[in-house]
């Protein structure tokens, strides 16, 4: 699946904590989960994660929405 670059700084969004659409800065954050100790499988999954420059409050929102 295509990841498009996010470097714009200047993305409008809600923010709960400014109850408005303030920019948000946005990036893409590849996190390793560990599920189980005996499953030795780490799921790798990809968060968009917003980060409000006004308040600084971070929206993480997980990409693979299966
Ligand atoms: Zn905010």
């Amino acid at each position: 699946m295509p990841i498009h670059p996010t470097t714009d700084r200047d993305r409008l969004e809600p923010c709960e904590r400014c109850g408005d659409d303030t920019p948000h800065e946005v990036r893409i954050e590849i996190r390793t989960e560990s599920t189980k100790r005996e499953n030795a499988q780490f799921s790798r999954e990809p968060y968009r994660i917003a980060t409000c420059v006004v308040c600084g409050s971070e929206s993480v929102l997980r990409m693979n929405n299966a």
